[in-house]
């Protein structure tokens, strides 16, 4: 039986979209202009064949081409903005296991077998991600961190002390530390935290040009400015159409279309709402904090900052529900200002001047984990949307199950991601 959506030809200019164009962010982030950022590609004009199709060059579809062409599987990318443009660029690319829901609370939420399961997952695609990026000498500014995870008014210290032994119990490497050690260690005023070993972070526009680079030299190809209108998949092939009548003929189709979520995803797992962040001018030595771990906060509304190699602090947070761009970004201004406060708080004594400011929208679920899937409508269909701040993280666990549905195997923790663990 055959499945379509919206592959009727598309009028010009009044199209049935398969995925919505989305404004995926405003302002500027600070990656836009990353040199060695770009990627060569090609303009879909004609019909083309390959195992894989994978729609969408941001990190997931990146990293996902790239554990796919080292299975052998021949793969196309079709993206219709340049690679890493969309929400990727929008990144602050804190690369972290810990999930923005507390193990505590995710136990609540899915069981605790399951919810160790999701961390230790996800602690383990932080090292694979980091062996990916070492194995392809991807340069793209990987520094191992720790993560500094301060009491906040969602969690305070006895929360966190109940936190860390749950975390030990399951193997996770994060301990407590007291208010004292904190003060003295970090100069940060709060009544405990966890510090976890294990995360990391980079330039997530170099990632994903290093990983297509990557994939590319062992023959994937990677086109631009090519947008999927349509897919037909009539059980054992899938057929996409693009705006400009270009089509593609694949065994399997990825959907790694980020927040321009496809139709036919699960509904009512996730929400898109909006994210803040901005990167201070770059930084003498002496503004940064012991270890330069990551830092992020149990607290609503919350704040996350890092260093980058430029010695910049890059800080984000101020999530909101909005969801209309054009306020979304009317408010970067005074986001941006509430970011910096509250860095001037948690850092003071330092001269902080904000040289970028951005808005990026952002996926929610109620758990804090993924959708990675394959959908039920469309035959050898699979999606990809990495929900909550562990995005990239996800974007890695993602490839994985991805390469094992691709060679018809079942990854062991499939079943956590299928509907964002309910
Ligand atoms: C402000 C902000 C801060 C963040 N901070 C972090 C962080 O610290 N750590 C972390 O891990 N994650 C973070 N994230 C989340 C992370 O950045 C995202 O999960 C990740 O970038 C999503 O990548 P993607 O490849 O799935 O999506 P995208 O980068 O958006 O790529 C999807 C691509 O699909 C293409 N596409 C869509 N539809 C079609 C179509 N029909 N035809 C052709 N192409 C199509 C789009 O053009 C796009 O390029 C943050 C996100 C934001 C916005």
């Amino acid at each position: 039986m055959q499945a379509a959506l919206a592959f009727r030809k598309p009028p010009q200019h009044s199209v049935p979209m398969l995925t919505q164009k989305k404004d995926l962010r405003g302002g500027t982030p600070l990656w836009t202009d990353s040199p060695g950022s770009t990627v060569r590609t090609r303009t879909a004009t004609r019909h083309e064949h390959c195992d894989v199709a994978i729609i969408g060059g941001g990190v997931s579809g990146a990293l996902t081409a790239l554990t796919l062409s080292e299975l052998g599987l021949d793969c196309v990318v079709i993206d219709r903005r340049k690679p890493g443009s969309g929400s990727t660029a929008a990144s602050t690319a804190m690369i972290q296991f810990e999930l923005d829901t507390p193990l505590t609370e995710l136990s609540k939420k899915i069981g605790a077998r399951r919810a160790n399961r999701a961390y230790r997952r996800s602690l383990q695609a932080v090292k694979n991600l980091k062996r990916l990026i070492q194995k392809h000498d991807i340069d793209c500014d990987w520094v191992d961190r720790d993560a500094l995870y301060l009491a906040g008014n969602e969690m305070g210290f006895r929360g966190l002390k109940i936190e860390a032994a749950k975390r030990k119990a399951a193997g996770l490497p994060s301990d407590y530390v007291d208010a004292a050690a904190l003060r003295d260690t970090f100069g940060i005023d709060r009544t405990g935290a966890l510090l976890s070993q294990g995360a990391g972070e980079l330039n997530p526009a170099l990632l994903t040009a290093g990983a297509l680079r990557a994939a590319q030299a062992k023959g994937c190809r990677v086109y631009s400015d090519s947008t999927v209108t349509a897919v037909k998949a009539d059980g054992d092939r899938v057929e996409l159409i693009t705006e400009t009548d270009a089509t593609f003929t694949a065994k399997r189709v990825i959907f790694a279309t980020g927040y321009e979520t496809v139709a036919g995803m699960p509904k009512g797992l996730f929400d898109i709402t909006s994210s803040w962040a901005i990167a201070t001018q770059p930084l003498p030595d002496e503004a940064f904090w012991p270890t330069r771990c990551l830092i992020w906060e149990a607290a609503d509304p919350y704040l996350y900052l890092r260093a980058t190699a430029d010695n910049r602090i890059l800080a984000g947070g101020e999530d909101s529900g909005l969801t209309d761009p054009a306020r979304r970004d009317a408010a970067i201004l005074v986001k941006s200002q509430k970011l910096l406060k509250a860095l001037n708080t948690l850092l003071p004594g330092r001269t902080l001047r904000i040289d970028y400011a951005w808005a990026g929208a952002f996926a929610t679920s109620p758990t804090g984990l993924p959708i990675i899937t394959a959908l039920d409508e469309l035959p050898n269909c699979f999606a990809i949307l990495g929900c909550g701040g562990n995005g990239i993280t996800f974007s890695m666990v993602a490839a994985e199950i991805a390469a094992a549905w691709a060679q018809d195997k079942r990854d062991a923790d499939s079943d956590l991601f299928e509907r964002a663990g309910k």
